[in-house]
C-alpha cells in the first residue's frame, strides 16, 4: 500500500469551471474520486462564483473508491499520475480519465 508521499500527482483537469480549477490544474490539496461502476468521477469537483484551493497547485489524489479500476490499490490510487477531464455521459462532470477497468 502507498504512503502519503507517494500518492498519484493530478497531472492535468481541463474542467475550467470547477472553482479548484487554474489554468488546467488542480489548485485542491488532495482530491477524492468517486462515482458509479464504470464511471470515475472528481467528487471534489465544485463549481462555485469564487475560486480557491492553494497558491501551489500540487494536487494529489487522496482518495478512490472506484475499486473497478485497475489502479486501484485498497481503495487508493496506484496510478503515477491521473488526468481529469469532461465525462462522455455528461461534459460538464468531472471524469477521472485514467480510469481503466479491471
Ligand atoms: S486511475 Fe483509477 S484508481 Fe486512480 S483515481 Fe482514477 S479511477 Fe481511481
Amino acid at each position: 500500500m502507498a504512503n502519503i508521499l507517494e500518492l498519484p500527482a493530478v497531472g492535468e483537469c481541463t474542467i475550467d469551471g470547477c472553482s479548484y480549477n487554474h489554468d488546467h490544474a488542480c489548485g485542491a490539496g488532495a482530491i477524492t474520486i468517486g462515482g458509479t461502476p464504470g464511471d470515475a468521477s472528481c467528487v471534489t469537483f465544485i463549481a462555485l462564483d469564487a475560486k480557491g484551493g492553494l497558491s501551489k497547485q500540487v494536487a494529489a489524489v487522496g482518495a478512490c473508491q472506484r475499486a473497478d479500476c485497475s489502479h486501484n490499490d485498497a481503495l487508493e490510487c496506484a496510478a503515477p499520475s491521473v488526468r481529469i477531464g469532461a465525462g462522455v455521459d455528461d461534459p460538464s462532470h468531472a471524469d477521472c480519465l485514467t480510469f481503466a477497468a479491471r
